[in-house]
C-alpha cells in the first residue's frame, strides 16, 4: 500500500515537471508568433487578420484548454492520467504543426511527445503514444494538405521511418532501463541478505548454543574491555562466577537430555534476575559468569542472591520435582588488580562456597559486606 502511494506520488511529481515542460512550449511558441506577426505587419499587413487568427489566437488558445484541462484534473481530482499527458503532448504537437504549416520539418515537433511518453518507463505507454502521433499526422495530411505539398514523396517516407526509429530506439531504451533496476533490486537484495547472514553469524559466533548466552570467548573480550574502563573511569565492577551443584549427578540420574535442559532452565533464570546492564555468559559446562559494571558489591550480591534464591525453590519435574542449586564466587574488582586476579578471587570464593556446603554466594569478607547468607 505504501509502495503505492509512493510510486502514485513519483508519478504526479514527473507529471508536475512534464507540465510545466508543455507551459513553456506553449509560451515559447506564442512569443515566437508574437514576433512573427509584427514582422508580418511591416512586411505584409493584408496578411495580418488571418495570421492573427490562426496563427496566434486559434493556436495558443486550444494549447492553453489543452494544459488547463489537465491542470485542473491534477488539482481538484488529485490524479494523474499518464495517457491524458500523453495525448496533450501529441496535440499540442498538432496545434503547433497547424501553426507552422509552411516551416520545414515542424512535423517533427511530434518526436517530444513520445519522449514525453518514454518518461512512464511503460511499453503501452509508448505505442499509445507512437499511435497516437501517427493517426494525427495522417488526419491532418486528410485536412491540412498544405502541411505535406512542400515535402518531397521520400522527406514523408523519412519522417514515418524517423518516428518509426524512434519508437523502436525508446522501446529499447525502456528494456534496457528495467534490467538496470532489476539488477539493482537484485543486487540490494543480496546485499541485505548479507547483512542480515553476518548478523546472524556474528550472534551466533558470540553465544552459547545451548543456553543462547555469550559464550566464553565472547565473555573475556567483555571482560579486557571493562577492566579498561573501570581502570580510566574508576567505575565500580564486581563478577560472579556461578556453578550448578552436583550436576555431574543429575546427569548420571537423569541423562545427558535431562541435564540440557536443567542447564537451559537455570541459565534462563540467571539472566531473568539481571538488568540490561549486567554480562552474562556460558562460561564452561555448568558454570555461567556475571559481570556488573556500574554496580556496587552490595547490589551485585543482591542480585545474586535473587537468582540463587529463585533457582533453588524451583521444582523440576523432569527430575521427579527434584531441586536445583548453585554457588556463587563474588568479586569486586579494585584497581590495578589485573584480569586474572580479579577472576581467580572470585573463582576461589566458589570453591570456599563449594567447601562450605553449596548453595551459598560467597565474597570477601573483608569488602563492603560481612558475613555469609543462604536461605
Ligand atoms: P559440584 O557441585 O562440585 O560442582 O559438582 P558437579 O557434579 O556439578 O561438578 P563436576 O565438575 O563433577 O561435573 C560437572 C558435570 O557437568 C560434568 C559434565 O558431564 C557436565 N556437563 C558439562 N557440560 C554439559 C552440557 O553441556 N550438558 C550436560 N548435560 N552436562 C554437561
Ligand atoms: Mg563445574
Ligand atoms: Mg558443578
Amino acid at each position: 500500500m505504501i509502495k503505492e502511494q509512493e510510486m502514485f506520488e513519483d508519478v504526479r511529481k514527473w507529471h508536475r515537471k512534464i507540465l510545466n515542460g508543455y507551459w513553456i512550449v506553449v509560451l515559447i511558441s506564442l512569443v515566437a508568433e508574437i514576433v512573427a506577426l509584427i514582422i508580418k505587419m511591416k512586411l505584409e499587413p493584408e496578411d495580418v487578420q488571418y495570421f492573427l487568427i490562426h496563427k496566434l489566437v486559434i493556436p495558443t488558445c486550444v494549447q492553453v484548454t489543452l494544459v488547463t484541462a489537465n491542470e485542473l484534473m491534477e488539482r481538484y481530482y488529485k490524479k494523474s492520467y499518464p495517457l491524458l499527458i500523453i495525448l496533450t503532448g501529441t496535440l499540442i504537437g498538432a496545434v503547433l504543426i497547424y501553426g507552422n504549416m509552411r516551416v520545414i520539418g515542424i512535423q517533427y515537433v511530434m518526436m517530444i511527445p513520445m519522449l514525453v511518453a518514454a518518461f512512464h518507463f511503460t511499453k503501452k505507454y509508448l505505442t499509445f503514444a507512437f499511435l497516437m502521433v501517427i493517426a494525427e499526422l495522417a488526419i491532418m495530411y486528410l485536412l491540412f494538405p498544405l502541411i505535406w505539398n512542400h515535402m518531397t514523396i521520400f522527406e514523408r517516407f523519412a519522417l514515418f521511418y524517423i518516428l518509426s526509429g524512434e519508437y523502436l530506439i525508446l522501446i529499447q531504451l525502456l528494456h534496457r532501463g528495467n534490467d538496470l533496476l532489476e539488477r539493482l533490486i537484485r543486487t540490494s537484495r543480496s546485499e541485505r541478505d548479507l547483512l542480515i547472514n553476518n548478523t546472524i553469524m556474528e550472534r551466533l559466533s558470540k553465544t552459547d548454543a545451548l543456553t543462547n548466552l555469550y559464550n566464553h570467548r565472547t565473555f573475556q573480550e567483555y571482560l579486557d574491555h571493562v577492566i579498561e574502563l573501570c581502570e580510566t573511569n574508576k567505575m565500580p565492577l564486581q563478577i560472579a562466577i556461578i556453578d550448578i551443584d552436583n550436576f555431574k549427578s543429575i546427569n548420571d540420574t537423569y541423562g545427558h537430555a535431562v541435564g540440557d535442559i536443567i542447564l537451559k532452565r537455570v541459565a534462563g533464570i540467571l539472566q531473568q534476575s539481571l538488568t540490561s546492564n549486567e554480562i552474562i555468559a556460558r562460561y564452561g559446562g555448568e558454570e555461567f559468569a556475571i559481570l556488573f559494571p556500574e554496580k556496587t558489591l552490595d547490589q551485585a550480591f543482591d542480585i545474586c542472591e535473587r537468582a540463587r534464591e529463585s533457582i533453588c525453590l524451583l521444582n523440576h519435574m523432569e527430575m521427579e520435582d527434584r531441586r536445583v542449586t548453585v554457588s556463587i564466587g563474588l568479586s569486586g574488582y579494585e584497581c590495578g588488580m589485573g584480569k586474572s586476579r580479579f577472576f581467580n578471587e572470585a573463582d576461589s570464593l566458589l570453591y570456599q562456597a563449594k567447601k562450605e556446603g553449596k548453595n551459598k554466594t560467597v565474597y570477601q569478607q573483608d569488602k563492603e559486606l560481612s558475613g555469609l547468607l543462604d536461605i
